[in-house]
C-alpha cells in the first residue's frame, strides 16, 4: 500500500514523528552507517533537504590529511568519513553554511565554496595554489 503523504499542517499539535521504522533494531544504531538504517519517510533523511543551497563545498582529495574536523564541524552531518577518512559531501543534506570549509587546516584548503552549478572538474581544475607566509601577511 503506498505510504499516505501529509503536509505539515495536518498534524496535531505536539504529534509525535518516529525518525525509524516500526520494525526496525535502533539498538545498535550508532554502529550503523546511515545508508543502512531503517528511517521512517518521516526523517528528513529520506528527502533532499538541500535544493535551496546556492553555493556548495567541493573536496579536494590531493591536499586532505584526513584530520575529520569537517566531519565534526558539519551542522548537518553532511561529511561523509569512513573508517577515519574523509570521502566526500552528502549534496543531499548539505546546506552550503561553509562551516567545513572554514575549519580545514590545510594549505590550500581541501574544501572550497564554489556556485552550486559549477561541476566538480571545473572547481577541482580552479583549485587555488599554496599561499606562502608573505601572502597570508599581505591580507
Ligand atoms: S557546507 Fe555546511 S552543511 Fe555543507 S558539508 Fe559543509 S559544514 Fe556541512
Ligand atoms: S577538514 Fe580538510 S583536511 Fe581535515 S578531513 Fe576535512 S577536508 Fe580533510
Amino acid at each position: 500500500m503506498a505510504q499516505e503523504t501529509r503536509g505539515w499542517n495536518d498534524f496535531d499539535a505536539g504529534a509525535i514523528l518516529f525518525s525509524f521504522n516500526k520494525d526496525s533494531n535502533v539498538n545498535n544504531i550508532a554502529n550503523t552507517l546511515p545508508e543502512n538504517r531503517a528511517y521512517s519517510q518521516s526523517n528528513s533523511y529520506t528527502a533532499s533537504v538541500a535544493d535551496w543551497r546556492v553555493e556548495k563545498p567541493v573536496f579536494n582529495r590531493d591536499f586532505c590529511i584526513d584530520c575529520q574536523f569537517c566531519w565534526i564541524y558539519c551542522p548537518d552531518m553532511s561529511i561523509v568519513s569512513r573508517n577515519e577518512k574523509m570521502v566526500g559531501v552528502d549534496y543531499d543534506h548539505c546546506k552550503g553554511c561553509g562551516i567545513c570549509v572554514d575549519v580545514c587546516p590545510t594549505n590550500p584548503k581541501s574544501l572550497l565554496m564554489f556556485e552550486e552549478k559549477k561541476s566538480e572538474n571545473d572547481a577541482l581544475a580552479n583549485w587555488p595554489k599554496k599561499e606562502s607566509k608573505k601572502d597570508k601577511e599581505n591580507k
